[in-house]
């Protein structure tokens, strides 16, 4: 298809023709999508379709699989200057690095920062992120702006922590859930941004808070983002400060309900997991968060087996949908597969399912996308399946799960327009932005005081060929240039 101009796909109507379409009823070959105004109208075979509309030229779309965009439950999009700074750092990273890292950003660092994550994350095949709440003190617009700007959809948490030592910006409870009332009633009509709320950790935010903002998110339909169950010392602090831990407490606050999403729920007891079933809670399931910094993985096999509502998350490790499906399966079957002799380990499906429409619905967007389906908005991606990884095709799902690589993605669609062509957006200088940020961030993370605990890949190194020798923890000297 490298013969296909980009052109024969923009327009306010398409009527695509790809080899195969990954319906909600799973792979459908020789079979039609018209997409009008942003959103799917039909879906079917090609012959009934082409029927709904003359006039329309079908694009045909030859070695290609169209399927749902990734949908990123869990993301940092101010975050993104920092990356490897947080490599091989114990838990609880934000004390030492985000929050730094985020405070030392400016009105156009955490504007260029927002979208260079948002870039990242549709070359990786994501046509939703839930950015789960700045500690940036600039306006949240800002985020909204770099997100509508990129072209990709966000589900836009507004921080509301008003505990003494919670991290945010105003401590006055009134203040707070008059932001959050404005923030949630913001946005009317922009077909890109949902308005949500955060609150960091449990502990970030007042009793009364936690409630107000469960029973806000709750009026509005939408949802409020927590880092729940995390860490061993988030959880042994909860115990220390509540004898609870912190779902429970979330559970004795009234703020565990269908419109919690909770980041992580890592280390979870056998009851914490019937409160999430009985609750309707849904959780962002991060699997690479866990290898790369976290004490436990999320039971994932077992919430879909118990009906709990969940997605999958990058935290912001990397964009790539691809590798966050492998990776969902890849750590359950390491951590629980193994030890049942569960080869299937959710069987393929699972994965791709929560990697689409489950976080569709983890996410609060459940009937707005992450389906091939009339009435969804036209979220979705063109795959190349054409190449020796994806031939010869047995089980196109899990092959998609284990095998699907970004740099198969031809193009990327939000909302019905073409945001990306082979990696790069056609309309905008993407190249220019990465230049930009690469400016930016090494001035950005200088003023942040950022600590680490370990040194990078070259430190480490060196250290190892002395191990005696002292190493700088601040983060400009350890840029990791040698
Ligand atoms: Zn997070």
């Amino acid at each position: 298809m490298t013969d296909l101009p980009p052109d024969l796909l923009r327009g306010d109507a398409l009527l695509l023709v790809p080899d195969v379409t990954l319906t909600p009823e799973g792979p459908q070959e020789r079979h039609a999508v018209l997409v009008r105004d942003g959103v799917f109208r039909a879906v079917g075979p090609v012959e009934r379709i082409v029927r709904t509309d003359p006039s329309l030229t079908p694009v045909r779309l030859p070695g290609h699989a169209l399927m749902p965009g990734f949908v990123d439950a869990h993301h940092h999009l101010t975050q993104s200057f920092g990356g490897a700074l947080a490599f091989g750092e114990p838990s609880e990273i934000f004390r030492r690095v985000w929050v730094p890292l985020e405070r030392a950003l400016d009105e156009e660092s955490a504007y260029v920062a927002a979208k260079l994550a948002a870039l990242e994350s549709l070359r990786g095949g994501f046509t939703t992120v839930a950015e789960s709440g700045t500690r940036a003190t600039v306006d949240v617009d800002v985020v909204a702006s770099a997100a509508r700007d990129a072209g990709i959809r966000c589900v836009l948490g507004l921080v509301c922590n008003d505990a003494p030592d919670g991290t945010g910006q105003d401590t006055d409870p009134g203040t707070v859930l008059r932001a959050a009332e404005q923030h949630l009633a913001g946005y009317g009509g922009d077909g890109l941004i949902h308005p949500a709320l955060a609150v960091s950790v449990p502990e970030a935010a007042t009793a009364h808070t936690l409630a107000a903002t469960a029973r806000l998110a709750a009026e509005a339909g939408t949802v409020v983002q927590i880092h729940v169950n995390e860490h061993l010392v988030a959880v042994e602090r909860s115990l220390v400060r509540h004898g609870l831990r912190p779902l429970e407490y979330l559970h004795q606050v009234g703020a565990l309900g269908p419109q919690l999403l909770a980041a992580h729920a890592t280390l979870l007891t056998p009851a914490e997991v019937t409160l999430l079933a009985d609750s309707g809670a849904a959780v962002s399931y991060n699997p690479v968060a866990s290898a790369w910094k976290g004490n436990a993985v999320a039971p994932a096999t077992a919430f879909a087996e118990r009906g709990i509502r969940f997605g999958l998350g990058t935290d912001g490790t990397r964009g790539d949908g691809f590798r966050l499906a492998d990776a969902a399966e890849f750590a359950q079957r390491l951590t629980y597969g193994l030890a049942s002799g569960d080869s299937s380990c959710g069987a393929g499906w699972t994965w791709w399912e929560r990697a689409t429409a489950g976080g569709a619905d983890a996410v609060g967007l459940g009937p707005r996308t992450g389906r091939i389906t009339p009435g969804c908005a036209a979220d979705f991606l063109l795959v190349d399946i054409g190449g020796p990884e994806m031939q010869p095709s047995w089980d196109l799902p899990w092959e998609l799960v284990r095998r699907g690589n970004r740099d198969q993605l031809t193009a990327v669609f939000v909302a019905g327009r073409l945001r990306l062509w082979h990696g790069w957006p056609p309309d905008w200088d993407g190249p220019a932005l990465v230049r930009r940020a690469a400016d930016l961030a090494p001035r950005v993370v200088r003023r942040a005081g950022v600590t680490r605990a370990h040194p990078t890949s070259v430190t480490a190194r060196r250290r190892a060929a002395t191990p005696h020798a002292s190493w700088d923890t601040t983060a400009p000297s350890l840029g990791g240039r040698p």
